[in-house]
């Protein structure tokens, strides 16, 4: 094998051991005063973290001046989520300062492994759209084009989760209690935000009128900026996160008025705004505070975007500049969620600059693009008309003529005097209390509409919004998810990284594609042997993390299955459980059945309002406990359920995946992304034909995936025909016995019944998400997939198969799918 040939040229900066430890010991000395005594972890850790961002702080400055004299068009990734995970190990790695660092702090005793597990999440997101918008940051650092995300700097991200007696507890995330090294505030950059009162029509010299909108509040946004380094590059670009304040202003006119305390409950009422992340997955609870945290969001991010594109181009409103604009900035939605931000910048555009409508449309269609993540009903956003008037009437008066020019225009060309086509396709959903579509009015601006994996885009186009894609054919589009190979393999899984580094000549970490030459080592017998001790070795390590958190016991030996994703009943944790049962009940009436010995990993939280997502979580911690005590069944099967599933839990368990439970109803996972990493860490998927996992199976080969369960057709052609849960619980005696005994207190003794909401939700409930429907066919793939492990031979060849293939699933691939059909843009490297 060939080692030792990455093919970098050398980035900066190149700083030495010694300068390393000199700039740690600065920060230890200057910014920590260290004490004696006390547990030094957490000073080394900041201290570490502080030198590291010296360093970057500085490639930032010079980013940003090429940047700008470069003169490259820059996109705006506007996401109400971002699920950064933690950044030292990252950040170490994307900057090639790792094993430098590691050997500095070694020298003062610490283990820089050990101190990375000091800092907090950056949790600043629910689940797969938000982590995607870090792995979108990552790639667009290295690939060196200028980007910017803007988010929200919550003062508490995603709960924390603990179960007391199985149940889940929700604490809050207090993820920078004491100050976060990354992030530096940039007061200079703060914008004002206007809302509620009214618009007043004022009569102007020329004889129109002009509205003018009297706002009733005013708060103000203060950005933190977190640096996003990018891998084996010069670039460092810039999150924005913004906090919400109370307009200064508005609080002295209080003081002199006496009014001391009353203008700090203005400061406190501001505060709210960006004080929780809302901790809905896929679901949409209608609240007037997230209404205003989202339409905050945005404003501060149109402003600070029209801010820095004038100081570089001079006036929007100079006759050439508007047009400019639009090739030097494209704005990207993530989701539905910053949908205002397309009114707030027609609002500014006229109102501020004095453009005309037809001038600021143009620049609106130009310049958005959305990304749609869902097809759930429940998840698509809807505000009602009445909290617009209130709120933002301005912006109601924008929508209301957006909408009148697309159904006057582009509806009744297609559709001449078709009054249910109107009410179908219009802004506002009628009723008693009408509602804005936000998804409606994503379509009618932006020039391009993605869906995030093949499956999705098409039922996109298909099912949800047909009339937008028969008036505007070339609109709906497609860019499947990736995710970083730099966090998800590199950084996570140090052993399989040294053995790719060791076996593929050139930088795969940057272009993952590289990792096909795996295949030809596929059936190498000593390759394998390698691939598979590393494996061993990783579950080694998880085992320890499930002791330690959970207090059970579990052999590395057994076969680790694993299903880690936000707790849904789209997503099927429940199915899972369902042949966890049926495992258990065959064990205890065959206790010599020949089956692998399996430990099944399950992370989840579940959103605090979503009570049958909690029955879940409450039942599988008591089959666990059950089915875990339980000698007669000779440790053949295990179940752990850790708390607290996070990014940087997720980079624990995932290098020690052996199978990978993708199980989602066809037709309801738009993506996943948590399916990508799995396999790119050697795991086997088990999984329907859903979302990326199609894709998946093309790259792989329906060899090496364990496809089971019905298809999206399938699935509709059940619903046209009317699906009846009870015909399976019936007719298939296992699926009866494993439900019957959910309505016994055999998992919770004394307390029959405890666990029937979860039968319930099967029979009375419909079972809308076809548990039932897709159980046999589900345990039937489980069999041959023990059937497969028992040959180690043909496991070790689909495990490394999984890693060779998945080069199409790096988040690099989607970016540039971005960059060639939406974006746009040209790369900005160092020369
Ligand atoms: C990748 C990831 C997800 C998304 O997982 P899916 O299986 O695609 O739903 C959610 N949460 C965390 C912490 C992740 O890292």
């Amino acid at each position: 094998m060939i080692t030792n040939t990455k093919t970098t040229e050398t980035i900066t900066p190149n700083l030495s051991v010694a300068e390393i430890s000199q700039r740690i010991k600065h920060h230890l000395q200057f910014t920590q005063s260290e004490q004696n005594g006390c547990d030094k972890k957490p000073a080394y850790w900041r201290a570490t973290s502080l030198a590291l961002n010296d360093v970057i702080v500085d490639k930032l400055q010079r980013t940003k001046l090429r940047q700008q004299q470069s003169e490259v068009k820059s996109v705006n990734y506007l996401s109400l989520e971002y699920l950064m995970g933690r950044l030292l190990s990252n950040n170490l790695h994307n900057l090639d300062l790792y094993t430098p660092t590691q050997i500095a702090l070694k020298n003062m005793g610490f283990e820089l492994a050990d101190l990375c597990e000091q800092g907090a999440d950056l949790a600043l997101g629910n689940g797969g759209l938000g982590r995607l918008a870090a792995c979108f940051l990552d790639s667009l650092a290295t690939l060196d084009y200028n980007a910017m995300g803007y988010g929200v700097h919550y003062q508490h991200g995603l709960f924390k989760q603990s179960f007391v007696d199985g149940k889940q507890i929700e604490q809050p995330d207090m993820w920078r209690e004491f100050g976060s090294p990354w992030e530096v505030c940039r007061p200079q950059s703060s914008q004002k935000i206007a809302l509620y009162g009214y618009v007043e029509d004022v009569a102007q010299t020329d004889g129109t009128t002009k509205p003018v909108w009297h706002a009733g509040k005013m708060l103000q946004g203060v950005p933190w900026d977190v640096p996003i380094v990018g891998y084996n590059c010069e670039t460092v670009n810039t999150l924005r996160l913004w906090e919400c304040r109370a307009e200064e202003a508005f609080d002295w006119e209080l003081l002199n008025r006496g009014d001391y305390l009353q203008a700090h409950q203005q400061q406190v009422a501001a505060e709210v705004v960006s004080k929780v992340l809302y901790p809905n997955d896929e679901h949409e609870a209608g609240k007037e505070l997230r209404f205003i945290q989202q339409y905050f969001f945005c404003a501060c991010s149109v402003q600070d975007i029209i801010a820095r594109f004038e100081n570089q181009y001079g006036a929007i409103a100079d006759s050439n500049n508007w047009s400019t604009f639009c090739d030097k900035v494209a704005i990207q939605l993530n989701d539905t969620h910053p949908t205002i931000a397309i009114v707030e910048l027609m609002r500014t555009l006229m109102d501020d600059h004095n453009l005309e409508w037809d001038s600021a449309w143009a620049i609106c269609q130009k310049v958005f693009a959305y990304t749609n993540h869902t097809l759930l009903p429940e998840a698509l956003e809807k505000w009602s008309v009445a909290l617009f008037q209130r709120v933002l009437p301005r912006h109601l008066n924008i929508l209301y003529r957006i909408n009148d020019a697309f159904l006057n225009n582009d509806v009744e060309s297609l559709w001449p005097n078709n009054n249910d086509m109107r009410a179908r396709l219009s802004l506002i959903e009628e009723g008693n209390e009408p509602k804005v579509r936000m998804a409606h009015l994503c379509v009618i601006t932006a020039h391009k509409v993605n869906g995030v994996a093949q499956i999705h885009s098409d039922l996109v186009k298909q099912d949800l919004f047909p009339e937008f894609n028969q008036l505007w054919p070339t609109k709906l589009t497609n860019v499947t998810n990736g995710i970083t190979p730099r966090r998800w393999l590199k950084a996570c899984n140090p052993l399989l990284a040294n053995l790719l580094d060791k076996t593929i000549e050139g930088d795969w970490a940057k272009n993952l594609n590289m990792l096909s030459e795996l295949t030809t080592l596929a059936e190498n017998s000593k390759f394998q042997a390698e691939f598979m001790t590393i494996k061993q070795q990783n579950k080694i390590a998880l085992t320890k993390e499930i002791k330690a958190l959970t207090g059970i016991t579990v052999s590395p030996d057994a076969i680790f299955d694993v299903q880690i994703k936000r707790l849904h009943e789209y997503k099927r944790q429940h199915l899972n459980l369902l042949h966890i049962i049926s495992l258990y009940r065959q064990l205890l009436e065959n206790p010599e059945l020949d089956i692998q010995p399996r430990v099944f990993i399950f992370g989840a939280k579940a959103a605090p309002s979503y009570q049958l997502a909690k029955e879940i979580i409450y039942a599988t911690n008591k089959i666990a406990e059950k089915i875990n005590n339980d000698e007669r069944i000779q440790d053949k099967l295990k179940v752990v359920f850790l708390p607290n599933y996070r990014v940087s839990l997720a980079e624990k368990i995932i290098p020690a995946a052996d199978v990978s439970e993708q199980i989602s109803t066809a037709g309801k996972e738009a993506s996943g992304t948590g399916n990508m990493k799995l396999a790119l860490n050697g795991a086997v998927t088990i999984g329907t034909l859903d979302g990326a996992n199609i894709e998946i199976a093309e790259e792989v080969g329906d060899e090496n995936i364990f496809i089971f369960g019905l298809t999206v057709d399938e699935v509709k052609t059940l619903d046209t025909n009317g699906y009846n849960p009870y015909h399976y619980y019936e007719n298939n005696a296992e699926i009866r016995a494993c439900l019957d005994w959910l309505d016994t207190d055999y998992f919770t003794p004394g307390k029959p019944g405890e666990l029937s909401a979860i039968k319930d939700c099967f029979l009375t409930g419909g079972d809308p998400y076809k548990v039932l429907a897709d159980f046999q066919s589900y345990a039937d793939a489980h069999k041959a997939l023990d059937k497969a492990y028992k040959n180690q031979q043909q496991w070790a060849k689909m495990a490394i198969l999984n890693t060779a293939l998945m080069g199409k699933f790096n988040s690099d691939r989607s970016i540039e799918d971005y960059v060639e059909n939406i974006w746009h843009l040209t790369p900005c490297k160092s020369s």
